[in-house]
């Protein structure tokens, strides 16, 4: 499984749409300051689902909105499509190609789809839950972080060791089975009371 392409339409300082293919291996962006290298990688986390403004270096979410320049209008609306090799079927859905898309409004209305079909956030959450990227599964080391992980105390740097190797999956899995056995326990402590009344 690899990311085979980006198209960002909208989105930033991107205001047309601009397709770009990503080979297996390493991809290099290069350009001038403020050219909107970062933008790039911006595009990539909020396709996946991000939801903080902050992680996407804005003050809101609206501020992903190609705002306008001197010589062109603001947009209403931001959109990116980020494409997934599945050959190896890595990710649990039958198709060797694999389309996620997010679409934002102005008045804060957001669209997800996958292969062009409309879906729920959680779906792409749910598509990409066991391919280590994703929300909080892929790791993006934004400027300035590389010296905060180098400079981070033991406990943190484990946290960020620990997001690599995807253990963070399994932690909130647990969490979600220790919910549903404490509903569990509470339902079986209700039905203790109703059978004692009954007695
Ligand atoms: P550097 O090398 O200095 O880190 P960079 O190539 O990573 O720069 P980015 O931070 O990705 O550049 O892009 C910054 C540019 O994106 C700025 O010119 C900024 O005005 C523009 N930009 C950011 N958000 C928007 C938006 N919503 N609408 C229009 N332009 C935007």
């Amino acid at each position: 499984m690899h990311l085979k392409s980006l198209t960002v339409k909208g989105f930033k300082s991107f205001a047309s749409a601009t397709t770009m293919r990503l080979e297996p291996g390493i991809t290099c962006v290069v350009g001038p300051n403020g050219s909107g290298k970062s933008n790039v990688v911006d595009a990539i986390a909020w396709v996946l689902g991000e939801q903080g403004a902050k992680a996407l270096r804005g003050g809101k979410m609206e501020d992903v909105i190609f705002a306008g320049t001197a010589g062109r209008a603001p947009l209403g609306r931001a959109e990116v499509t980020l494409t997934i090799d599945n050959t190896d079927g890595a990710l649990p859905i039958d198709y060797t190609e694999v389309s996620i898309t997010r679409r934002m409004f102005r008045d804060g209305a957001s669209e997800y789809e996958i292969n062009g079909n409309q879906c729920r956030l959680l779906d792409i959450q749910e598509l990409l839950s066991d391919s280590g990227i994703g929300r909080e599964m892929h790791i993006i080391v934004g400027q300035g972080r590389l010296d905060a992980m180098l400079h981070a105390k033991p406990e943190d740097r484990r946290s960020f060791i620990e997001e690599a190797a995807g253990v963070l999956k399994h932690r909130k899995r647990k969490e979600k089975a220790i919910r549903k056995l404490d509903a569990m326990q509470t339902n079986l402590n209700r039905l203790n009371d109703l059978t004692a009344e009954l007695r």
